[in-house]
């Protein structure tokens, strides 16, 4: 295989997606100081070269190398070992400058983490301060703090810069990019400054999630796979379902998968990867209506994030617990939703006009929109969806859980000022509408996270 031909199969889903030119051809540069000392820093260092990597091929990333301190790495890694690990698995015939520019008149010049001295000028700026995602046009210092580190906010801080990179890539016009913005993943709101109320997700701090089910390892699955695997999982073991295999043009969106990858089962690719970090995890390689042929639905909570909606539509006729997802709309728009039983609208109020007749596409999800431009294969869409339901997964750590409403819509294409945050309505006449407090406890009343679904005001249980 030739590099040319690589990247036709890998982009044909970035390029049915929009009317895009000749973007592969760009050359990025990554610049980062102290902050790649941190794990904040190093988290937006790898997202962004590996996310990067997956659309253009030419990329310098000019940080200071480090000893690597993510988990998934494990211990005495360098950090430039790591960076060319990702670049070189998402593109094995990247031109990567790592530390030393190899690049000349950089297309895009992304800063992390604070100002960098030397002789690029950075067209925009990311950093994190715990929950909050700091991204802007120009040189920017945020001064953020990375005293405690939080990886939630770090990778939405990277995603928010790729994302920023891929619209100068492809000459989409200014008023498509943010100028300045403060995302909290917390709130999932926009911020006036770079700083939340919310509890910080200490270092090291563990995340017990119970038997966690994920429906589906594609784009967006397999990225919910990727990020989780960043942060100590303990008490919990995760069934990955998914009847598919590792395609080139998965690799254009999907972080857990590399070039290695392509032909094997995504559930087990994933499953394994997140063995590999010390998570107990299974795959199973079928549908979910196989799984559940021959397993009950033993879970704590589950993420359906499968493409086709006879899945959503199967899994709310099992009356599930607590629930969690997140879908990509239109090619530009992210929407995340959260089902606690009882209290919120369900997967099947959340799809009402689709039929259940109504066939899924290729690899792309089902639009909530009527339009059907469903193949939202943007390269960081996915990746953005998922992070969004890890911040849930690590939010459900704190009591008084949750602390946004229940639908949150993201367009990405845009100054990123139209995150729509609102409570999902039920439906009267959807399967949820016979769903009881008192039916609820008979079924699923023993899982982790049951006494979410019996009062508003209803906290923690840790
Ligand atoms: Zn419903």
């Amino acid at each position: 295989m030739t590099p040319e031909e690589f990247r036709r199969l890998r982009d044909n889903r970035t390029q049915s997606c929009e009317r895009i030119d000749d973007y592969q051809s760009a050359s990025v540069a990554i610049i980062a100081g102290k902050c790649a000392e941190t794990e904040d820093g190093q988290m937006m260092i790898i997202t962004a070269s590996s996310l990067f990597a997956r659309f253009c091929h030419k990329i310098d990333v000019l940080v200071p190398d480090a000893i690597c301190l993510l988990r998934p790495y494990g211990k005495g890694k360098q950090l430039h070992e790591v960076i060319r690990k990702e670049v070189l698995s998402a593109d094995p015939w990247a031109e990567l400058g790592l530390g030393e520019q190899l690049q000349s008149n950089h297309t895009y010049v992304l800063q992390i983490g604070g100002t960098v001295t030397g002789n690029l000028i950075p067209d925009f700026s990311i950093d994190s301060n715990g929950w909050v995602a700091c991204a802007s046009q120009g040189a920017v210092n945020f001064n953020c703090n990375h005293s405690i580190s939080n990886l939630v906010g770090a990778a939405q801080a990277a995603i928010i810069g790729v994302t920023d990179g891929f619209k100068v890539a492809t000459s989409q016009p200014g008023k498509a990019r943010v100028s300045r913005a403060h995302f909290s993943t917390f709130y999932c709101r926009l911020l006036d400054d770079t700083h939340d109320e919310a509890p910080a997700l200490a270092t090291g701090m563990p995340i017990s999630l119970g038997n966690l089910f994920v429906v589906g390892a594609g784009a967006v699955g397999s990225n919910i796979l990727h990020f989780l695997k960043f942060f100590p999982i303990s008490d919990t073991s995760v069934t990955v379902i998914d009847h598919d295999t590792v395609d080139y043009s998965n690799l254009n969106r999907c972080l857990a998968f590399g070039y290695n990858d392509v032909g094997i089962s995504k559930s087990a690719a994933t499953a394994t990867m997140l063995s590999d970090c010390g998570v107990s995890a299974t795959a199973f390689t079928g549908r979910f209506d196989q799984y559940m042929e021959c397993h009950k639905l033993d879970a704590d909570i589950i993420v359906p994030v499968a493409n086709e909606y006879q899945v959503r539509w199967a899994i709310q006729n099992n009356l599930p617990p607590l629930m969690l997802q997140a879908s990509t709309g239109r090619a530009w728009t992210v929407n995340v939703g959260r089902h606690i039983p009882v209290r919120d609208f369900c997967l099947s109020c959340s799809f009402p006009e689709v039929s259940d007749a109504h066939m899924a596409c290729g690899s792309g999800t089902i639009s909530d929109s009527p339009d059907k431009e469903a193949d939202a294969a943007l390269p960081f869409v996915s990746p953005w969806a998922a992070i969004l339901v890890v911040a849930e997964l690590a939010k459900l750590q704190f009591a008084g859980y949750p602390f946004s409403k229940s639908r949150l819509s993201v367009e990405t294409y845009g100054p990123l000022h139209t995150v729509e945050h609102f409570q999902g309505q039920k439906l009267q006449s959807c399967i949820c509408a016979g769903m009881s407090e008192a039916l609820f406890h008979k079924i699923r009343g023993k899982t982790r996270f049951a006494d979410l679904s019996f009062s508003p005001t209803s906290v923690g249980h840790h």
